[in-house]
């Protein structure tokens, strides 16, 4: 750019000066000249280099002003057009980013597929749409499809949220950017804000690609908790950045959190984060799919189906590091095959070892047994959409109706409450399971009343509600019983 504006400052002095010679030969000619002036041809010559020296004047005067009227040549308005079409997006009020050389947002490209994930299947269905999207947009794009800009992951620690994240960028051949919610969230404002837009002018200048953000509550935490301006910020300029780009853009952004309740209502808004997907601990059927997984190629010589029903409670990252460790016992006693003892080393040292495990033992799982089986029994009776309960469900993923009757809500405040019911009649006392199930059953009460003017006191309604499921359990107490051993067993009980 520099060495274009000299060059034509070179060439207006030159125009000057030729045309100033070209004047001093003419006059000079007509002094020296004998023949007779005809027509003023001479002047004519004289006043159209005049004219000419006149212009390149105010070319130079005005050179700027003229750039701004002329049009760009075709090389620069083909080099622009294509850096629009790289960006592939239609920006609204993003700002220029600030390049920062010291710069860690880098993608990686991902070797994992669906095939390293063991089980979670559904999940995994539920994930191909968009890495069909990422390999054959046209196939969407003919049809105006807008496939959802986010997909947030929401899980317990552990059970593959990054791991599936990573699967897609793998499965679909793009560039993987990882970041995780922390590194967003620095001491001086505006320094997370520049980051992600860092993060999304280098994904889209490689998309189609994906961009994954770990714990994403650490940026995305409710604007009403504890005022932050930093986080704010930063915050802020992620809604910008997802609502600056189109669908189709070819930037998918994953989030993953195991706090969706913490999360900004603004992220969970339509065309940010509207898709969601739910994780939880591995079911039985699942922990045997992982740890088959992690022992492929190898000799075994233990009973993986009791192992799987043994670990209930685990992570799958817990399972991945049980067989790790197990490994490790057979290599120290020198043995070419896993055995029972290699195992049990192995699992003693991780559960003593993962703080956040919430390993269960027997009397434990018998609980959590019961508190499920009721849930099940209730939900089963209602009109819901409901298909499973497993044994580390937390709070029910049912249908939002719109326009809910009393008698919905007050469905509802039962599927919230039946588990903790269930437990005080069959164990005769009340324990502290899920806070988050009252919690919604509180809220739902609290919304009849203070809302809807449905009822006068939440408190009434908790209580009614509660001796109905005392009742309903108490009569048909076999088949609560009977659900109890199902879930004990299987994990799951699929309607
Ligand atoms: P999260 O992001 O939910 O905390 P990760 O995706 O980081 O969990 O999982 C940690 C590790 O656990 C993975 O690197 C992998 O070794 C193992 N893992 C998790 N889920 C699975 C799975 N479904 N199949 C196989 N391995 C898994």
């Amino acid at each position: 750019m520099v060495d274009k504006k000299i060059n034509s400052e070179k060439n207006l002095k030159l125009m000057m000066l030729s045309a100033s010679v070209l004047i001093g030969l003419f006059i000079y000619t007509m002094i020296k000249s004998d023949s007779v002036m005809e027509n003023g041809s001479y002047l004519l010559g004289i006043g159209f280099l005049l004219a000419l020296m006149t212009a390149s004047f105010y070319v130079k005067k005005y050179k700027e002003k003229i750039r701004e009227i002329i049009p760009k040549n075709k090389f620069q308005s083909e080099l622009d057009s294509n850096i629009e079409k790289s960006n592939k997006t239609k920006q609204k009020v993003i700002d220029e980013p600030t390049r920062d050389e010291n710069s860690t947002i880098e993608a990686i490209t991902s070797n994992i597929t669906f095939k390293d994930v063991a089980g979670i299947s559904s999940i995994k269905e539920e994930l191909e749409e968009i890495v069909d999207f990422l390999n054959n947009p046209k196939k969407y794009q003919k049809y105006n499809v807008v496939l959802p800009k986010g997909v947030l992951l929401v899980g317990p620690p552990g059970v593959g949220k990054t791991l599936i994240a990573r699967a897609v960028a793998g499965e679909a051949d793009v560039p993987f950017f990882y970041q995780s919610g922390a590194s967003f969230v620095h001491i001086y404002v505006g320094m997370g804000a520049k980051r992600v837009r860092e993060l999304f002018l280098k994904a889209r200048a490689t998309a189609p690609s994906i961009i994954f953000i770990d714990e994403i509550d650490a940026i995305g935490k409710s604007r009403g908790m504890g005022s932050n301006d930093e986080r704010e910020a930063t915050l802020n300029e992620l809604l910008t950045q997802m609502d600056g780009f189109e669908g189709q853009s070819g930037v998918i952004v994953i989030g993953a959190t195991n706090k969706i309740e913490v999360l900004d209502e603004a992220l969970l808004r339509a065309g940010r984060f509207d898709r969601r997907v739910f994780l939880t601990l591995p079911s039985l059927q699942d922990r045997l799919k992982i740890l088959k997984l992690y022992i492929t190629n190898k000799n075994v010589n233990f009973d993986i189906d009791k192992l799987a029903l043994d670990t209930s409670g685990f992570n799958s990252a817990a399972l991945a590091t049980l067989v790790n460790e197990a490994l490790l016992n057979m290599i120290k006693r020198d043995g070419t095959s896993l055995l029972e003892e290699d195992i049990s080393g192995a699992k003693q040292k991780v559960q003593y070892g993962k703080k956040q495990l919430n390993i269960l033992c027997a009397d434990q799982k018998e609980i959590l047994s019961i508190y499920q089986a009721s849930k099940a029994f209730i939900i089963k009776q209602s009109l819901s959409f409901v298909e499973r309960v497993s044994l580390f469900d937390e709070g029910i993923q049912d249908d939002e109706c719109i326009y809910p009757s009393k008698s919905q809500l007050e469905q509802k405040i039962k599927n919230n409450l039946a588990g903790s019911v269930g437990l005080e009649v069959i164990k005769k006392e009340p324990y502290a399971v899920f806070e988050s199930e009252i919690q919604t059953a509180q809220n739902i009460a609290k919304d009849m009343v203070y809302k809807y003017k449905m009822e006068k006191s939440e408190n009434d309604i908790i209580v009614r509600l509660k001796d109905e499921l005392k009742t309903e359990f108490l009569e048909n107490i076999d088949e609560l019983n009977n659900l109890t051993d199902i879930i004990l067993k299987d994990e799951v009980i699929v309607f």
